[in-house]
């Protein structure tokens, strides 16, 4: 095992370890494993393997900074204050992170810029969140004084998954350390890296050791071995509903807070009375953005009847324009998929649409990418001929891969909208207002885009209806879900009080 102080090393390297306790540290059994660039299939760096043990260490450093209380008492503007320096230390360190970001995940330089950049303002966010985050003083009836505090809950781990690296690190990290909690990060064992960098970071900007810890390992064994941890009084985690209800589960031995962000189908509605182009360059990107392997993906879009031809031509015509090529180039609009395992998943759904007898409109199979021959690379596809009952209707795919059928008025839509265990995110193009609040209102999911390509903004709560989860992050109120409250009841008569009348 190597242990050295943490300091912040060159972005990109060959070699990154964990960090328990302030210290950068290697698995207990010295092994490593190898993170890939997606895009080219090569090996990209060694990552620690962290085993039980090293997460029986980063759950007693956490606890440690808890307890000894160094971070949770500093006073609320010396939190807010490193929290704006992670964010400013980021900032000079962008085009590195963006650039470690797309080799680690494949992902397309706008895509990656745009969440890195959000990842800094979450930081910012939460810095300024922070400040203004307090209990209340409540009636009461007679001479009593009811004051709450919101105290922080204590160590928590978090659970992430590969999609969004640093953007999910960053929605984790933030809002536990605002309110003083201290934190074990598990990053997706495919994309650890700007995670790990993210935490050096932290650590540079002043956050004291065991404040916040990452360790890199298999989620099946550490992560799981997290969230039933007697150490533990939280599990955030974001990643496959599966794998929430897991974790739900072994959480539920010691009553951990839990919040869950899982996985979607969501819909996107366009009306007749849409703006046809607006609604065919969001559409585009709500479902190609981020190659699909997006958790708010509109994988299911439903077309009033009366446009579907109108709409569907332009759709498919634009959706051939989309270039696949270098994620680091500027003018790439769909990166690789993460790993040759999930093409094989994406590639099964699309297989089995054909052989329920839907048609495959454009793409359904692997893309060929100059220079990019290793690569995992999947065509931008769209489904078309579906009914309700396929599985790729039904079933999240998590790539470039959208089903496309047609509704005849409001009421349809809606109905068709809710036809799904998932309550992620919904899309509605229309310039009807009215209508647009309307279906807004009937439609179960955290989050509703009227006539937008874009979902999640610092300060706008994020999370699931029905089984995409529970608990709301990226928002003010995600600094509750951090703390408990805690009620102080005080007598302010002058007389003592005798209620037993004795
Ligand atoms: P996943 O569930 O396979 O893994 C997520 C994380 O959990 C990883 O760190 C993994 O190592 C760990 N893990 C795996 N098995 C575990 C277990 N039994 N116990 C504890 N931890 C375990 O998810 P993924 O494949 O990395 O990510 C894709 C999924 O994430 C999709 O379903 C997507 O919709 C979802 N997602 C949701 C949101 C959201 O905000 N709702 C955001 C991004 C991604
Ligand atoms: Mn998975």
């Amino acid at each position: 095992m190597s242990t050295s102080k943490t300091e912040i090393k060159a972005v990109k390297r060959d070699l990154y370890d964990m960090i328990i306790g302030g210290q950068s540290v290697g698995g207990s059994e010295g092994e490593y494993f190898v993170a890939y660039n997606p895009a080219t299939g090569e090996p990209l760096a060694k990552v620690a393997k962290a085993t039980k043990a090293d997460a029986d260490r980063a759950v007693e450093a956490a606890r440690i900074a808890f307890e000894t209380g160094k971070w949770k008492r500093s006073p609320v503007n010396k939190r807010s204050r490193t929290m704006n320096k992670i964010a400013s230390i980021m900032r000079s360190r962008f085009n590195e992170l963006v650039e470690l970001e797309i080799l680690n995940s494949g992902k397309s330089l706008s895509a990656a810029q745009g969440q890195v950049m959000q990842a800094i303002e979450d930081f910012e966010f939460y810095a300024g969140a922070i400040v203004s985050h307090r209990g209340a003083v409540n009636p009461m009836p007679g001479p009593f004084m009811n004051y709450t505090l919101k105290e922080p809950l204590g160590v928590c781990a978090q659970i992430i998954p590969w999609n969004y690296p640093m953007m999910m690190a960053a929605w984790k990290i933030a809002p536990a350390i605002a309110v003083g909690c201290s934190v074990i990060l598990k990053p997706a064992s495919l994309t650890p890296l700007t995670a790990i960098v993210m935490t050096e970071i932290c650590h540079e900007a002043g956050v004291p050791e065991g404040v916040v810890n990452i360790i890199t390992g298999d989620g099946a064994t550490v992560g799981s071995y997290l969230a039933e941890h007697e150490g533990v009084d939280k599990v955030a985690f974001t990643g496959e509903t599966g794998t929430g209800k897991d974790i739900m589960a072994k959480a539920s031995q010691t009553l951990k807070r839990v919040t869950l962000e899982l996985g979607g189908k969501s819909p996107n509605l366009v009306f007749d009375d849409s703006d046809i182009d607006a609604a065919v360059d969001g559409s585009l990107f709500g479902i190609f953005y981020n190659t699909g392997q997006s958790c708010e993906a509109r994988s299911r879009l439903y077309v009033q009847e009366s446009v579907y031809e109108a709409f569907m031509e332009k759709f498919v015509e634009k959706a051939k324009r989309l270039v696949l090529g270098n994620p680091l180039d500027s003018g790439t609009h769909v990166g690789a998929i993460i790993s040759e395992r999930q093409l094989e998943v994406i590639d099964s759904y699309v297989k089995s649409a054909e052989a329920e007898g839907a048609t495959i409109a454009l793409g359904g199979g692997r893309a060929k990418v100059d220079g990019f021959e290793n690569g995992h690379w999947y065509l931008p596809t769209i489904i078309t001929d579906v009914n309700e009952d396929m599985k790729v209707v039904k079933e999240e795919i998590f790539g470039p891969v959208v089903v496309v059928s047609t509704f005849k008025d409001e009421k349809e839509a809606v109905k068709l909208a809710n036809n799904t265990d998932f309550g992620l995110a919904a899309a509605i193009w229309t310039k009807d207002h009215a209508k647009a609040t309307r279906v807004a209102g009937m439609i179960q999911a955290g989050t509703i885009m009227i006539n937008s390509p874009f979902s999640a903004f610092p300060g706008t709560p994020f999370g699931g209806y029905k089984q995409s989860g529970f608990g709301r992050e990226l928002c003010i109120e995600t600094l509750d879900l951090y703390t408990e409250t805690k009620s102080v009841v005080s007598y302010t008569g002058s007389r003592p009080l005798n209620p037993f009348n004795l």
